[in-house]
């Protein structure tokens, strides 16, 4: 006998991209192949020899007031997370109870299904249309809580913010905007967290600032949503160090344009060559590009891949089966997988 909550037992819990051991080209959880700003560094080599025995600041006061700064909101609009993952589960927590519904296009950053299911509330996915444009059902569904990532994975498209803020506006719920690839993108709906009070805007450092092992996450949202969460999350969810280096790194904002600047002009040159060779490529606003190879070929590129030491991300969801999503790692990198990918289709298509 199981002594799990039945929504525990049934449900099949998220597994995070596939890790290889070894030396390997790992190209599957959009990580950022650049090293994070060297302040972060001379951040934390001044911190490691200081004093560790109190906990940190319960709401990291210093990363709050960078964040606010940033992003022109008062530091009360500003929930820092143990990555934006941390926060995700602190606005389901907050906002939806047992048997509630939370509402996401599909296919999406599959966590929010897991959360759902852990919360023991209901899911609806509302599928994309072809385009990857705002679902029209988004509304009509009326969660509790909705789920947009934008830029969407495993997609990469991007819905126009100003769709966004009519969603918001016709919402009876929290509308989340899930911006863990925004900083890569053309627009950001920032605003919307200033102007509305059912509206949450999340960032990640994991990706553009390049601090996924650091995790660290900010929520911006209206003060009394953010009062609220604070009364959710764990009394200390991000430790010193963390603080320390997303402080740091939010400062150095040259250095996250400089980045940025290479990573969008990599994205360029992968897109351009898999449409050279005839792929299907997303218009991508992240720093990952989602690729139609087709089904009889898919999985058969994805292997050819890794027996190279490459590793990508294959999704089994409706909608992207015959689609392979490609972090772009650096240039040098990036010409590697495109050198391989012509080889592979250049043999396939001889034999
Ligand atoms: N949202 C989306 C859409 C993501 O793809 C990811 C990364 N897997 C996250 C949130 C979580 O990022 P993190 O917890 O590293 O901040």
């Amino acid at each position: 006998m199981s002594l799990f909550r039945p929504n525990i037992k049934a449900m099949t819990g998220y597994s995070p991209g596939e890790q290889l051991t070894g030396e390997v080209l790992k190209l599957n959880a959009n990580e950022n192949p650049y090293p994070p700003s060297p302040r972060v560094l001379a951040a934390l080599r001044d911190a490691i020899d200081g004093n560790f025995h109190r906990y940190p600041d319960p709401v990291a006061t210093c990363l709050r007031e960078e964040a606010g700064k940033l992003y022109g909101v008062s530091p009360n609009m500003v929930l820092c997370g143990n990555g934006s993952d941390d926060l995700l589960t602190i606005i389901v927590r907050s906002f939806v109870g047992e048997g509630e519904k939370i509402v996401s296009p599909q296919p999406s950053y599959i966590l929010y299904r897991t959360l759902a299911d852990i919360q023991g509330a209901e899911f609806e996915a509302v599928e994309f249309p072809p385009d990857y444009s705002l679902p029209p059902g988004l509304a009509d569904a009326d969660g509790k809580v909705t789920f947009v990532a934008n830029p969407n994975s495993p997609s990469g498209t991007m819905i126009p913010v100003h769709d966004l803020e009519e969603l918001a506006e016709s919402l009876n719920g929290i509308l989340v905007v899930d911006e863990a690839y925004v900083d890569f993108a053309d627009e950001n709906a920032m605003r919307l967290a200033r102007k509305f009070d059912n509206v949450v805007v999340l960032r990640t450092l994991s990706k553009s600032y390049s601090l996924a092992g650091m995790r660290v996450g900010l929520a911006v949202a209206h003060e009394s949503l953010i009062e609220g969460m604070l009364k959710v999350k764990d009394s200390y969810n991000i430790n010193v160090l963390s603080i320390i280096a997303g402080t740091a790194a939010l400062s150095d904002q040259e250095y996250l344009q400089e980045i940025v600047g290479k990573i969008r002009k990599t994205r360029q040159y992968i897109a351009d060559e898999l449409r050279d060779m005839d792929i299907e490529v997303f218009p991508s606003q992240s720093n990952f590009v989602m690729a139609r190879f087709g089904e009889d070929r898919v999985r058969k590129v994805y292997e050819a891949l890794k027996a190279q030491r490459i590793l990508i991300r294959y999704y089994d969801v409706p909608g992207v089966r015959d689609c392979l999503r490609i972090t772009v790692g650096t240039q040098e990198q990036t010409e590697r997988v495109v050198g391989e990918l012509r080889t592979f289709l250049n043999s396939a298509n001889a034999s």
